[in-house]
């Protein structure tokens, strides 16, 4: 069952709104979108305003040139609540509303929408060709793009912890100790950035501004990473990192020989367990009971960067256009990966894969919070770089 069955779509949507870089501070707050009623418009470039999940209806109708049929009189009132019931008339609202077909941009045509084969060649993931810069906020394919670059960046990682012995095995995993952690948070750190790069917002902003993002923008990045790997690989009960060193809610599990007991360490073991169930809760089983998939973890990685804590929104001033369109564009290919996905409950799941955010943002309170008592975080040990961007 889903932790957020009790939701509204709705809740989501005016969730989705209050960020200031969403494209409804585009549009004036009296406007509803003309099919359903829904408050949160999402765009009028069909030819009238309508939400993210009739923009992407009338889209996708019109693309697969679908033909549907009224099990009533063709009658259908098309609510917010109930707008899914019925297609045809769903459509038909479409069109009496003054949306258009040939308002649909070629882009929107021609744009290969079909799902992401999950296992990229071997070619893709080392070929540097296959994700450039500059191409992926004009293509017409963002997640996708994002999903080549995400498996690039495991490829590369996974790499570099063989060549240097770092890579604990899968088997008998090894509990991760301070350089493990610190050595996941410069990793992240460097992704982070290199995924900000193929961002128009992200790339036009000072080398501050960057920083500063960076540094909560780091830790959401490895979350989701992390909780990502976690869900898919770990037994219940261990949080993993992306070398496969464990965290488990038991401090002493995995305990090297030889450690010395000290009288913080009773307190150290208490704090961990916290943390770590913490980390387990917020973010590992939402993970897992909703089975997120690549698209879906790389739509959240970019709707994190696009999206930064109130105090840090102000970094992205004077970009608020390029915020919007690639939010736009991250918000309307997720709604569409998930109609895909499951096509009688697709706008559901897009919900539910949003609501993740603010888990998320609960677990990067956490780690914070962790940053400053642990040892397994130990923060004086942490490498110079990653403490000048923690510390900005
Ligand atoms: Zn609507
Ligand atoms: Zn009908």
């Amino acid at each position: 069952m889903s932790p957020f069955e009790n939701m509204e779509l709705s809740e989501v949507d005016s969730m989705y709104s209050s960020s200031a870089s969403s494209p409804s501070s585009f549009t004036s707050s009296e406007e509803c979108c003309a099919v359903c009623g829904n408050e949160v418009v999402n765009s009028s470039r069909y030819g009238a305003p309508g939400c993210l999940g009739c923009v992407v209806f009338f889209r996708r109708a019109i693309v697969r040139n679908s033909t549907f049929k009224c099990l009533r009189d063709g009658n259908c009132n098309i609510t917010n609540e109930y707008r899914c019931a019925c297609r045809f008339c769903r459509l038909q609202k479409c069109f009496t509303v003054g949306m258009r077909p040939e308002a649909i941009q070629r882009r929107d045509l021609v744009g290969p929408r079909s799902p992401v084969d999950p296992k990229p060649s071997l070619k893709s993931l080392i070929d540097p060709v296959a994700v450039t810069e500059n191409n992926i906020d004009d293509s017409s394919n963002l997640l996708q793009n994002l999903v080549l670059l995400q498996n690039q960046q495991t490829f590369k990682a996974t790499q570099y912890f063989t060549e240097n012995n770092l890579l604990s095995s899968t088997e008998s995993s090894r509990r991760a100790d301070s350089n493990d952690v610190n050595l996941m948070f410069k990793l992240c750190m460097n992704q982070a950035s290199e995924w900000g790069r193929q961002l128009k917002p992200f790339k036009r902003i000072s080398i501050e501004a960057k920083q500063s993002i960076l540094a909560e923008y780091g830790f959401a990045f490895l979350l989701v990473d992390q909780g990502f790997k976690t869900a898919r690989e770990a037994k219940d009960g261990f949080w993993i990192l992306q070398n496969n060193t464990f965290m488990n809610a038991d401090y002493f599990l995995g305990m090297p020989e030889g450690y010395e007991v000290e009288k913080t360490t009773n307190k150290k073991a208490e704090l961990h367990e916290k943390f770590v169930t913490d980390l387990l809760n917020s973010v590992a089983k939402p993970f897992r009971d909703l089975e997120i998939d690549d698209i879906e973890c790389a739509a959240l990685k970019t709707v994190l960067l696009l999206t930064p804590s109130f105090s840090k929104r102000a970094v992205y001033a004077g970009q608020e256009g390029y915020v919007a369109s690639v939010h736009t564009q991250c918000m309307e290919e997720l709604m569409e990966h998930s109609l895909n996905k499951f096509p009688d409950r697709g706008e559901e799941r897009f919900g539910e894969i949003l609501l993740l955010i603010s888990s998320i943002r609960c677990g990067i309170k956490a780690i914070y919070n962790q940053t400053r008592v642990s040892d397994v975080f130990n923060f004086t040990e942490f490498d110079s770089v990653v403490k000048d961007i923690l510390l900005c």
